[in-house]
C-alpha cells in the first residue's frame, strides 16, 4: 500500500523543500494543497481518514507547513477536531521549519552538557524558532531568558510560552549587541534566534565572556547572529566555548525532519509538535 502524505500549506504555492524532504524520507505520494484556509482543513483530512481501513491508516499522514506559523498551529488544532475514535492519521506540524529547527538547536545545545539551573538566553527569541527553543529549554530545567527589541513583546511571548509549555521564562529587552552584554551576564548558553541577517553577539563580548560555554546561531545569512563564527561549525571549541552555526544545526535539522516523516507512517495516531519532535531528535542524536 502506498504511503500517502497530505501536505497542507497555508502559502499559495506549497513548499518544494517540504515536498522533497517528504519523498527523501520515504513518502510514495504527496497530495499537495496550497493556500489552505483553516476552515478547509477538516474536509481535506476527512478525505484521508475515510478512504482506508483502520489497520491501513498508518499509510496515510498529514504534514502542515507554510510560512505562517500561527496559521499552521490553527490548522493542527483543526486536524485534531476532525478525528474521532480510531479514525485518525498521524500528523506533523513544521510550518516554516519552526519545530525541526528549534529542536535541532536545542539538541546541539544539550550535547554540550546538562542545563539544569543554568542561565540560557534566547536572543531575539520572539519568532517561531526562538519561542519553541525557549519553551523546550525551560522544560529541560534551564533558567531561560528571552529577549525582544521591546520588553512588552518579550513579556507577552513569555506569558504565552508559560501557558503553552507550563514553564517560567524571564523576558528582557535587547536592541543591539551593546544590550546583549548585560543580558548575557552569568549566562551559560545563548541561542541567537533573530531574523536572517541580524547580528546579535559581538566577538568582543563572547570571546572574553567569563561564564558562556555554548553559543548557537540559527541565522545562516550574513551578518551572522554570532560575530566571528562560521555557519558550518558544529561544536567548534574556542576559548573554552562550543559554537554551533546555522548549517551545523541545519544538517541535523534535516535528519530530524526526515526521521519525523518516516515515523508518521509507523502508526496512525502520532501528533508531532515541538515536544514530540524533540524526543525524536534526542533519539537520533544518541
Ligand atoms: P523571525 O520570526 O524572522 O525573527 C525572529 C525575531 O527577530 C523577531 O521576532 C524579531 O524580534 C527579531 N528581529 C527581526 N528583525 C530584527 C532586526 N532588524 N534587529 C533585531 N531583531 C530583529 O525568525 P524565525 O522565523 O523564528 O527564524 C529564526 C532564525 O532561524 C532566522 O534567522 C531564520 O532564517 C532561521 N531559520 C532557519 C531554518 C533552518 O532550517 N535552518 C528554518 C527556519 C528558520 P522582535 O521584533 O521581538 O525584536
Amino acid at each position: 500500500m502506498k504511503k500517502i502524505l497530505l501536505q497542507l500549506d497555508g502559502d499559495r504555492v506549497p513548499s518544494v523543500f517540504d515536498a522533497i524532504t517528504a519523498y527523501d524520507a520515504g513518502a510514495d505520494v504527496l497530495l499537495q494543497h496550497g493556500g489552505v484556509e483553516v476552515r478547509e482543513v477538516r474536509d481535506l483530512v476527512h478525505g484521508a481518514m475515510f478512504t482506508r481501513g483502520v489497520g491501513d491508516l498508518k499509510n496515510s499522514a498529514v504534514f502542515i507547513g507554510g510560512t505562517d506559523v500561527g496559521r499552521g498551529e490553527a490548522m493542527l488544532r483543526e486536524v485534531g477536531y476532525a478525528f474521532f475514535g480510531p479514525l485518525r492519521v498521524s500528523v506533523m506540524l513544521d510550518a516554516n521549519g519552526c519545530n525541526t529547527t528549534a529542536t535541532a538547536a536545542v539538541v546541539k545545545i544539550l550535547s554540550a552538557g546538562d542545563l539544569s539551573g543554568k542561565k540560557v538566553v534566547i536572543l531575539a527569541g520572539t519568532g517561531p524558532v526562538g519561542q519553541r527553543a525557549a519553551g523546550l529549554l525551560a522544560k529541560e530545567g534551564a533558567e531561560v531568558t528571552l529577549t525582544s527589541r521591546t520588553v512588552e513583546r518579550a513579556e507577552a511571548v513569555c506569558v504565552a510560552l508559560g501557558e503553552r509549555f507550563g514553564v517560567k521564562i524571564a523576558p528582557a529587552a535587547c536592541s543591539d549587541t551593546g544590550d546583549a552584554r548585560y543580558v548575557l551576564e552569568g549566562a551559560h548558553a545563548v541561542l541567537c534566534a533573530g531574523a536572517a541577517g541580524v547580528p546579535l553577539v559581538s566577538e568582543a563580548i563572547w570571546r572574553n565572556h567569563p561564564t558562556l560555554r555554548v553559543l548557537a546561531d540559527v541565522n545562516a545569512v550574513p551578518p551572522l547572529g554570532v560575530e566571528g563564527s562560521e555557519v558550518t561549525w558544529s561544536g567548534k571549541e574556542i576559548d573554552g566555548k562550543k559554537l554551533f552555526g546555522a548549517i551545523g544545526i541545519g544538517d541535523f535539522k534535516m535528519k530530524v525532519h526526515r526521521r519525523c516523516i518516516a515515523k508518521l507512517f509507523e502508526q496512525n495516531d502520532l501528533v508531532l509538535d515541538a515536544e514530540e519532535i524533540l524526543a525524536l531528535a534526542k533519539e537520533l542524536a544518541e
